[in-house]
Protein backbone atom coordinates (compact mmCIF):
# COMPACT_ATOMS: atom_id res chain seq x y z
CA UNK A 1 0.00 0.00 0.00
CA UNK A 2 1.18 3.35 -0.87
CA UNK A 3 2.67 5.63 2.07
CA UNK A 4 0.57 8.23 3.02
CA UNK A 5 1.88 11.51 3.47
CA UNK A 6 1.34 13.54 7.16
CA UNK A 7 -0.63 16.36 5.34
CA UNK A 8 -3.27 13.65 3.97
CA UNK A 9 -3.39 12.00 7.24
CA UNK A 10 -4.74 14.54 9.09
CA UNK A 11 -6.53 16.72 6.65
CA UNK A 12 -10.08 16.89 8.25
CA UNK A 13 -13.20 16.84 5.52
CA UNK A 14 -14.95 19.67 5.42
CA UNK A 15 -18.68 19.63 6.61
CA UNK A 16 -19.78 19.73 2.70
CA UNK A 17 -17.46 16.24 1.79
CA UNK A 18 -19.27 14.86 5.15
CA UNK A 19 -22.66 15.87 3.47
CA UNK A 20 -21.87 14.27 -0.01
CA UNK A 21 -21.04 11.12 1.95
CA UNK A 22 -24.10 10.99 4.40
CA UNK A 23 -25.57 7.53 4.34
CA UNK A 24 -28.58 8.73 2.53
CA UNK A 25 -26.30 8.96 -0.63
CA UNK A 26 -25.33 6.87 -3.15
CA UNK A 27 -22.36 4.32 -1.84
CA UNK A 28 -18.96 5.24 -2.77
CA UNK A 29 -15.55 3.66 -2.38
CA UNK A 30 -14.08 6.69 -1.77
CA UNK A 31 -12.02 6.68 1.26
CA UNK A 32 -13.55 9.08 4.60
CA UNK A 33 -9.49 11.05 4.59
CA UNK A 34 -7.90 11.99 1.51
CA UNK A 35 -5.97 13.77 0.29
CA UNK A 36 -6.34 12.97 -2.94
CA UNK A 37 -7.61 16.18 -3.97
CA UNK A 38 -5.28 18.82 -3.57
CA UNK A 39 -4.03 18.20 -6.74
CA UNK A 40 -0.80 20.00 -8.05
CA UNK A 41 -1.59 23.71 -8.18
CA UNK A 42 1.32 25.03 -5.12
CA UNK A 43 -1.54 28.10 -3.75
CA UNK A 44 -4.04 24.43 -3.40
CA UNK A 45 -0.76 22.62 -1.90
CA UNK A 46 0.11 25.32 0.27
CA UNK A 47 -4.00 26.11 1.53
CA UNK A 48 -4.34 22.13 2.01
CA UNK A 49 -1.22 22.33 4.60
CA UNK A 50 -1.79 25.03 6.42
CA UNK A 51 -5.60 23.83 7.10
CA UNK A 52 -4.11 19.94 8.11
CA UNK A 53 -1.59 21.97 10.95
CA UNK A 54 -4.81 23.82 12.20
CA UNK A 55 -6.83 20.51 12.58
CA UNK A 56 -3.64 18.79 13.96
CA UNK A 57 -2.97 21.48 16.31
CA UNK A 58 -6.98 21.53 17.20
CA UNK A 59 -6.18 17.40 17.86
CA UNK A 60 -3.12 17.96 19.68
CA UNK A 61 -5.29 20.37 21.89
CA UNK A 62 -7.77 17.55 22.71
CA UNK A 63 -5.18 15.21 23.52
CA UNK A 64 -3.87 17.66 26.09
CA UNK A 65 -0.64 18.30 24.37
CA UNK A 66 1.14 20.74 22.30
CA UNK A 67 3.29 20.89 18.96
CA UNK A 68 3.72 18.28 16.52
CA UNK A 69 3.85 14.31 17.46
CA UNK A 70 6.72 12.23 16.43
CA UNK A 71 6.43 10.56 13.57
CA UNK A 72 6.10 7.48 14.87
CA UNK A 73 2.88 8.55 16.07
CA UNK A 74 1.52 7.82 13.59
CA UNK A 75 1.99 4.55 12.83
CA UNK A 76 -0.97 2.44 12.18
CA UNK A 77 -2.40 -0.47 13.18
CA UNK A 78 -2.93 -2.76 9.70
CA UNK A 79 -7.04 -3.04 10.77
CA UNK A 80 -7.34 0.75 10.45
CA UNK A 81 -5.09 1.10 7.64
CA UNK A 82 -6.74 -1.62 5.36
CA UNK A 83 -10.38 -0.14 6.64
CA UNK A 84 -9.33 4.00 5.29
CA UNK A 85 -6.39 3.77 3.09
CA UNK A 86 -4.10 5.63 5.02
CA UNK A 87 -1.48 4.87 8.58
CA UNK A 88 -3.56 5.77 11.85
CA UNK A 89 -2.40 4.56 15.44
CA UNK A 90 -5.24 3.53 17.71
CA UNK A 91 -4.53 6.94 19.59
CA UNK A 92 -5.39 8.42 16.59
CA UNK A 93 -8.56 7.08 16.30
CA UNK A 94 -9.64 7.77 19.92
CA UNK A 95 -8.43 11.42 19.69
CA UNK A 96 -10.37 11.74 16.19
CA UNK A 97 -13.32 10.34 17.96
CA UNK A 98 -13.24 12.75 20.80
CA UNK A 99 -12.67 15.81 18.19
CA UNK A 100 -15.86 14.83 16.68
CA UNK A 101 -17.97 14.20 20.24
CA UNK A 102 -16.25 17.64 21.26
CA UNK A 103 -17.91 18.77 17.56
CA UNK A 104 -21.30 17.72 18.43
CA UNK A 105 -21.67 19.23 21.78
CA UNK A 106 -21.36 21.76 20.39
CA UNK A 107 -23.45 21.58 16.93
CA UNK A 108 -26.02 23.48 15.64
CA UNK A 109 -26.93 21.74 12.38
CA UNK A 110 -30.64 21.09 12.99
CA UNK A 111 -33.65 21.91 15.27
CA UNK A 112 -32.97 19.05 17.95
CA UNK A 113 -29.86 20.85 19.61
CA UNK A 114 -32.34 23.84 21.12
CA UNK A 115 -34.12 20.47 23.08
CA UNK A 116 -30.68 18.64 24.33
CA UNK A 117 -29.22 18.37 27.30
CA UNK A 118 -26.27 16.68 26.28
CA UNK A 119 -25.50 15.58 23.24
CA UNK A 120 -24.99 11.50 22.84
CA UNK A 121 -22.32 10.58 20.79
CA UNK A 122 -21.10 7.14 21.86
CA UNK A 123 -20.31 4.55 24.70
CA UNK A 124 -17.71 1.24 24.23
CA UNK A 125 -14.73 0.39 22.45
CA UNK A 126 -13.72 2.07 19.50
CA UNK A 127 -11.33 -1.21 18.47
CA UNK A 128 -13.77 -3.73 18.63
CA UNK A 129 -15.16 -6.07 15.67
CA UNK A 130 -19.42 -5.54 16.51
CA UNK A 131 -21.01 -1.38 16.15
CA UNK A 132 -24.57 -1.08 17.40
CA UNK A 133 -26.53 2.14 15.34
CA UNK A 134 -29.67 3.09 17.24
CA UNK A 135 -31.95 5.90 16.35
CA UNK A 136 -31.53 8.71 18.17
CA UNK A 137 -31.10 9.15 22.50
CA UNK A 138 -34.15 9.23 24.98
CA UNK A 139 -34.99 11.12 28.21
CA UNK A 140 -32.05 9.18 30.40
CA UNK A 141 -29.60 9.03 27.32
CA UNK A 142 -30.30 12.89 26.95
CA UNK A 143 -29.78 13.68 31.11
CA UNK A 144 -26.71 11.24 31.19
CA UNK A 145 -25.04 11.98 28.33
CA UNK A 146 -24.35 8.44 26.99
CA UNK A 147 -26.42 5.81 24.51
CA UNK A 148 -28.48 3.05 25.64
CA UNK A 149 -28.90 3.88 29.49
CA UNK A 150 -32.57 3.80 30.45
CA UNK A 151 -34.69 0.10 30.07
CA UNK A 152 -33.93 -0.12 26.72
CA UNK A 153 -30.42 -0.31 26.75
CA UNK A 154 -30.61 -2.13 30.08
CA UNK A 155 -31.99 -4.96 27.23
CA UNK A 156 -29.38 -4.18 24.83
CA UNK A 157 -26.51 -5.58 27.56
CA UNK A 158 -28.76 -8.51 28.30
CA UNK A 159 -28.64 -8.79 24.35
CA UNK A 160 -24.77 -8.25 24.32
CA UNK A 161 -24.35 -10.53 26.93
CA UNK A 162 -25.70 -13.46 25.58
CA UNK A 163 -23.67 -12.89 22.61
CA UNK A 164 -20.78 -13.13 24.58
CA UNK A 165 -19.58 -9.68 24.85
CA UNK A 166 -18.80 -7.50 27.76
CA UNK A 167 -20.70 -4.20 28.15
CA UNK A 168 -17.80 -2.48 27.18
CA UNK A 169 -16.71 -4.37 24.73
CA UNK A 170 -18.89 -3.07 21.77
CA UNK A 171 -19.27 0.23 20.26
CA UNK A 172 -23.04 2.01 20.80
CA UNK A 173 -23.83 5.21 18.67
CA UNK A 174 -26.95 6.49 17.40
CA UNK A 175 -28.59 8.06 14.12
CA UNK A 176 -28.85 11.70 15.80
CA UNK A 177 -26.57 12.49 18.92
CA UNK A 178 -29.31 14.84 20.26
CA UNK A 179 -32.85 13.56 21.66
CA UNK A 180 -35.44 14.32 19.30
CA UNK A 181 -38.98 15.65 20.82
CA UNK A 182 -40.85 13.00 22.91
CA UNK A 183 -38.66 10.33 21.53
CA UNK A 184 -40.15 10.78 17.95
CA UNK A 185 -38.29 8.97 15.36
CA UNK A 186 -35.23 11.70 14.01
CA UNK A 187 -36.96 13.33 10.74
CA UNK A 188 -34.86 12.87 7.36
CA UNK A 189 -33.13 16.22 7.26
CA UNK A 190 -31.93 15.77 10.88
CA UNK A 191 -30.54 12.40 9.99
CA UNK A 192 -28.91 13.69 7.27
CA UNK A 193 -27.47 16.21 9.36
CA UNK A 194 -25.98 14.08 11.71
CA UNK A 195 -24.31 11.60 8.94
CA UNK A 196 -21.67 14.59 10.08
CA UNK A 197 -21.07 12.71 12.26
CA UNK A 198 -22.22 8.99 12.03
CA UNK A 199 -20.48 8.79 9.00
CA UNK A 200 -16.29 9.18 9.97
CA UNK A 201 -17.59 7.39 13.19
CA UNK A 202 -18.39 4.11 11.74
CA UNK A 203 -15.54 4.99 9.15
CA UNK A 204 -13.37 5.57 12.14
CA UNK A 205 -14.52 2.18 14.21
CA UNK A 206 -14.72 0.13 10.97
CA UNK A 207 -16.07 -3.29 12.86
CA UNK A 208 -16.21 -6.41 11.32
CA UNK A 209 -20.32 -6.14 11.67
CA UNK A 210 -22.37 -3.67 12.31
CA UNK A 211 -26.02 -4.17 14.26
CA UNK A 212 -28.79 -1.51 12.83
CA UNK A 213 -31.27 -1.24 15.71
CA UNK A 214 -34.44 -0.25 14.31
CA UNK A 215 -35.83 0.95 11.22
CA UNK A 216 -34.38 4.01 11.34
CA UNK A 217 -30.79 2.84 11.75
CA UNK A 218 -31.71 0.36 9.19
CA UNK A 219 -32.90 2.83 6.48
CA UNK A 220 -29.57 5.45 7.38
CA UNK A 221 -27.19 2.85 6.55
CA UNK A 222 -29.09 2.07 3.23
CA UNK A 223 -30.24 -1.76 4.34
CA UNK A 224 -33.75 -1.80 4.03
CA UNK A 225 -35.06 -3.38 0.65
CA UNK A 226 -37.99 -0.69 -1.55
CA UNK A 227 -40.18 -3.27 -0.67
CA UNK A 228 -40.63 -6.84 1.65
CA UNK A 229 -39.16 -7.64 4.87
CA UNK A 230 -36.25 -5.75 6.61
CA UNK A 231 -35.24 -7.24 9.43
CA UNK A 232 -32.89 -10.26 9.30
CA UNK A 233 -31.64 -9.61 5.54
CA UNK A 234 -28.12 -8.44 5.52
CA UNK A 235 -27.01 -5.16 3.99
CA UNK A 236 -23.96 -3.18 3.41
CA UNK A 237 -22.42 -0.14 4.47
CA UNK A 238 -19.50 0.78 2.98
CA UNK A 239 -18.14 -2.60 3.24
CA UNK A 240 -18.93 -3.54 6.57
CA UNK A 241 -22.00 -6.59 6.39
CA UNK A 242 -25.13 -4.92 8.06
CA UNK A 243 -27.62 -6.72 10.30
CA UNK A 244 -30.87 -4.57 10.73
CA UNK A 245 -33.13 -6.02 13.37
CA UNK A 246 -35.86 -4.30 15.50
CA UNK A 247 -34.74 -1.75 18.33
CA UNK A 248 -34.49 -3.21 22.04
CA UNK A 249 -37.54 -0.22 22.76
CA UNK A 250 -39.57 -2.08 20.51
CA UNK A 251 -38.76 -5.50 22.39
CA UNK A 252 -39.86 -4.24 25.54
CA UNK A 253 -43.24 -3.37 23.78
CA UNK A 254 -43.02 -6.44 21.94
CA UNK A 255 -41.36 -9.28 23.39
CA UNK A 256 -42.55 -12.26 21.20
CA UNK A 257 -40.24 -10.63 18.62
CA UNK A 258 -36.83 -11.56 21.30
CA UNK A 259 -36.94 -14.58 19.47
CA UNK A 260 -36.55 -13.32 15.82
CA UNK A 261 -34.18 -10.60 16.87
CA UNK A 262 -31.81 -13.40 18.73
CA UNK A 263 -31.63 -15.62 15.45
CA UNK A 264 -30.29 -12.25 13.74
CA UNK A 265 -27.66 -12.11 16.31
CA UNK A 266 -27.26 -15.64 16.00
CA UNK A 267 -26.32 -14.87 12.21
CA UNK A 268 -23.81 -11.98 13.41
CA UNK A 269 -22.31 -14.19 15.61
CA UNK A 270 -21.60 -16.80 12.80
CA UNK A 271 -19.86 -14.26 10.36
CA UNK A 272 -17.86 -12.90 13.79
CA UNK A 273 -17.11 -17.00 13.95
CA UNK A 274 -17.95 -16.63 17.34
CA UNK A 275 -20.44 -18.46 19.07
CA UNK A 276 -22.70 -17.48 21.94
CA UNK A 277 -21.47 -18.98 25.71
CA UNK A 278 -23.07 -21.82 27.34
CA UNK A 279 -26.00 -20.92 29.47
S1 LIG B 1 -28.67 15.85 16.13
FE1 LIG B 1 -26.63 15.86 15.21
S2 LIG B 1 -26.73 17.38 13.59
FE2 LIG B 1 -28.49 17.77 14.95
S3 LIG B 1 -27.73 19.30 16.41
FE3 LIG B 1 -27.39 17.26 17.33
S4 LIG B 1 -25.28 16.72 16.77
FE4 LIG B 1 -25.92 18.40 15.42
Amino acid sequence: MAKTRARDIFRWKSPSEYESSDPGAAKSTKPAYTGADVGADPENELASVAASAQELLRWEEALGGAGFPEPRAIQAPERYAEGLGFEASDLDVRARLDVLAAEAAECTRCELHRGRTNSVFARGAPDTDLVFVGEGPGYHEDQQGEPFVGKAGQLLDRMIAAMGYDRDGVYICNVVKCRPPDNRTPLPTEARACAHFLVPQLELVRPKVIVALGRCAAENLQCVPPAGRWRGIWGDWRGIPVMPTYHPAFLLRSPQFKKPVWEDLQEVLKVLNREPPKR
